[in-house]
This record gives C-alpha cells, sequence and structure tokens, in this order.
C-alpha cells in the first residue's frame, strides 16, 4: 500500500537549516493576516519601485523557485536526482503584453527545451501559453473569428507560429512538452492550438500534453471527446491533469459578466471528476500518457495502486506524478522512493517575474486555503524526529 507519512524520506533532501527555514515560512503563511499584509506591502514597493529582492530572496522565493536563470537553478535540479526526484523547469512569465516581452520569453523557453534535451534529470518541458500573444487576442480568438480584424488575425496566427515552434523544438530534442492550461476565456484557443500540435507531432507518442482544469464542470467531457478525435485521427494525447488555480477569478468574472460559472458546485464534485479523469486515461493507456499534477493525496495514491494492481511497471514512461518545488515533498519523495516517475515544477525567473506566481503560492497556502496545515504538520513532525535522535 502506497503511504506519504514517512517524513524522514519525504524531507532526506533538507538540511535541518533548511527544514527551520522551511517550518518559518510555512508557520507566516498560516497567517491569512500576515500574508495579506506582507502581498499588499510587496506591491505597494513595487509600484514605488523600492527594492523587495533582499527580503523575497532569501525567504518565499528560495523555498518555491530554483534561481533566477538555468545554470541558477541546476544545484536543485542536482540535488532532486540524488533522490530519484526529476525536475521541470519552467520559466515563470505571465501575460505576454509586448512583442519584446514575447520574444525574450521565446527565446528563454527554447533554452530550456535544449537544456532539457541535454540533462537526463529534465524530462519535460513547460510553458504557459499567455506569455506568448497579447491576452485580448487570446481571449478574442477563442470566439467568433469573423469578428478578428485583419492585425488580431495576423497575432493569433503569429501565437499558433510561437507554439508550433516550442513544441517542434520539443520533438527534435526528443522532450515531451506540457502546455499549462490558463483563465477559462483563453482556453478555447489554447486548446484548439493545442490540439492541432498533438495532430503533427503527436503521431507516435505523446509528446505534446494539455492541461485540463478539472473544477471546470466541462472537462470530462472534453476530455471523452477529445479521446474519440485522437481515436479518428490516429494520434496520441498528453493530458496533464490539475485541478485548476484561478477558481476565485472565474466565479468573481462570471458572477460579475452574469454568465454561468464554469466551476464544479463544489470541492467534492471537482475531486470526484479529477479521479474519473485520471480513470478514463488509466483505462485507455493505448492513447494516453498521464501527468498527475496534484497535491492531493488520494488522487496520488490511487493512480499508483492502480499501476501496481494491473502491473504497470512503476517507471513507465507514459505516466507521470508532479508537484511543486516546495510543496507537498511527502508525496514527491515517497512516490520516488518506491520508483514511480515524479517530477518536481521548478520555477525560475527574475524576482520581479516570478512574483504573481509567488503571490499564488502564498494565498494557496494560508491556512483558509488549507494546504498550510498540513505541511506545517509534517514539518514539525520531521523536526522533533530529528531532534529525538541528537
Ligand atoms: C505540477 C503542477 C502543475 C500545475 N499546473 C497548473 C496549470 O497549468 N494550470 C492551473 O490552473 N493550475 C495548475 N496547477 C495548480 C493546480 O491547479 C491547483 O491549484 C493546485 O495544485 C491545488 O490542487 P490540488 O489538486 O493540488 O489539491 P487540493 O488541495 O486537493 O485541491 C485544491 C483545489 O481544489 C479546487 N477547489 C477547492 N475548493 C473548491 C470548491 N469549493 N469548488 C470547486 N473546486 C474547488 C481548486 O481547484 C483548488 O485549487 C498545477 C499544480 C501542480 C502540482
Amino acid at each position: 500500500m502506497i503511504q506519504f507519512t514517512n517524513t524522514e524520506i519525504a524531507f532526506k533532501s533538507k538540511s535541518d537549516k533548511a527544514l527551520s527555514k522551511a517550518w518559518w515560512l510555512f508557520k507566516i503563511m498560516a497567517s491569512p493576516f500576515l500574508v495579506k499584509t506582507l502581498s499588499g506591502l510587496t506591491k505597494a514597493a513595487l509600484a514605488v519601485r523600492f527594492p523587495v529582492a533582499w527580503a523575497v530572496r532569501p525567504t518565499i522565493y528560495s523555498h518555491f523557485v530554483g534561481g533566477r536563470t538555468i545554470d541558477e537553478s541546476t544545484p536543485m535540479v542536482r540535488l532532486l536526482d540524488k533522490f530519484n526526484v526529476r525536475a521541470i523547469l519552467d520559466y515563470s512569465v505571465e501575460g505576454g503584453e509586448t512583442e519584446a516581452a514575447i520574444d525574450a520569453a521565446l527565446q528563454e523557453t527554447l533554452r530550456t527545451i535544449h537544456n532539457a534535451g541535454k540533462d537526463k534529470n529534465i524530462p519535460f518541458a513547460v510553458f504557459k501559453p499567455t506569455a506568448f500573444v497579447q491576452s485580448e487576442i487570446l481571449e478574442k480568438a477563442g470566439g467568433d473569428k469573423s469578428k478578428l480584424t485583419e492585425t488580431e488575425k495576423k497575432q493569433a496566427a503569429a501565437f499558433k507560429e510561437r507554439v508550433n515552434l516550442l513544441c517542434k523544438t520539443a520533438y527534435d530534442a526528443g522532450i515531451p512538452i506540457l502546455i499549462d492550461a490558463e483563465d477559462s476565456w483563453y482556453q478555447d484557443f489554447i486548446d484548439e492550438t493545442v490540439e492541432e500540435m498533438m495532430r503533427i507531432y503527436n503521431k507516435e507518442k505523446a509528446v505534446v500534453f494539455n492541461t485540463w482544469q478539472m473544477y471546470r464542470h466541462d472537462r470530462l467531457e472534453h476530455l471523452k471527446k477529445w479521446y474519440e478525435r485522437a481515436v479518428a485521427g490516429n494520434f496520441y494525447v498528453g493530458a496533464k491533469f490539475v485541478r485548476g488555480a484561478y477558481m476565485e477569478k472565474e466565479r468573481a468574472r462570471a458572477a460579475e459578466r452574469g454568465y454561468p460559472s464554469p466551476i464544479q458546485p463544489d470541492k467534492a464534485a471537482t475531486d470526484k471528476a479529477y479521479d474519473d479523469a485520471l480513470q478514463f486515461t488509466f483505462e485507455h493507456l493505448d492513447r494516453f500518457a498521464i501527468f498527475n499534477g496534484t497535491h492531493n493525496e488520494h488522487s496520488s495514491k490511487i493512480l499508483a495502486e492502480w499501476m501496481i494492481e494491473k502491473g504497470i511497471a512503476r517507471d513507465d514512461n507514459r505516466i507521470w506524478f508532479s508537484q511543486l518545488c516546495g510543496m507537498s515533498d511527502h508525496i514527491s519523495f515517497n512516490l520516488a522512493a518506491e520508483r514511480f516517475n515524479v517530477a518536481k515544477y521548478l520555477p525560475y525567473g527574475p524576482i520581479k517575474h516570478v512574483l504573481p506566481y509567488l503571490f499564488r503560492r502564498a494565498t494557496e497556502n494560508t491556512s483558509v486555503k488549507g494546504q498550510t496545515g498540513r505541511e506545517l504538520m509534517l514539518l514539525t513532525k520531521e523536526r522533533q524526529r530529528r531532534k529525538s535522535k541528537k
């Protein structure tokens, strides 16, 4: 039976000092008041160009982020390797609103793909589609195309070309590529683009992976229809599953604009849809590769146990488990110790670019949202265990 309770394995990669630092960080994040105040202060400081790096870098940044560059993140990749955990370098820029920003993100993402192609400990490349086009275009191109101006059509086509370049580069480097999911109003055009890529690059196996956010009530059906088209079109489907990171924003926008919320009615419905999607893809492994992106113990455990039950090799390349760097090490390291395929998302980038990511991690980890209690409990347990050994 798969268990995640062994904290010695979970935190083996952390020195006593690093363990203490993590404990303090999660202790601070347990307070919604402190998270709100510190996030507000950081945003205000940034607005007046007051330097924040001295406070952010040694604390939340060093916990959740690999470094400013690929080279700076490499020591973390090597450290994870010692524990059979792989790394996925994620250049964390969001919202490519100018041509210069888009081009810079494109060049850097291409570097991550080439780097992954050379490094046996980096099994995937990844990107956020919003980095490669103005968000307004992404939204409009998902709707009625006849409403696009000529310039907008060109911008939408340029987005597809950039995605194609990334997927082709990954294909040539022999590295599968994950395409993150975004807000629902951007997702239709992303889906359309990713499917085109799958038809080109997934003819022999899953190279291109789309992301399904199972907090959306329409995604299970969406996945099943995608499968039917994959069978008909004879291509493979890389399916990365997540619950979804933008629930509040989705609900607020739907309420404000008066359309039905795309989000499941409650957490139990999201959990069920997530596990159903895992099961559906697991039952069709001849067509799917699964990327299980979750910190949920149950959703991690069931997939591992189905693999054991069905006699699927633990290192079968069609099934991967993944957690974010700095979170749920008890799942990652215990699964890796059991020889399953595990990869940590390791974001990297300059502080000002990764701040939106860090704000999301901080709010997601407050006691109100739920994860912190578990992380703190595990860190406390391990600190006590180490003390009792001295
Ligand atoms: C490797 C990896 C890659 C990721 N990539 C992406 C990505 O590309 N796009 C993206 O959007 N997110 C991404 N995420 C974040 C992810 O979507 C979740 O926000 C996060 O992982 C928490 O969900 P969980 O399954 O880990 O855990 P859990 O703690 O079990 O679930 C929390 C999640 O459940 C859902 N939920 C909570 N309350 C409710 C409710 N009342 N009603 C309905 N649903 C509810 C929300 O999605 C919430 O985030 C990624 C996460 C990981 C680990």
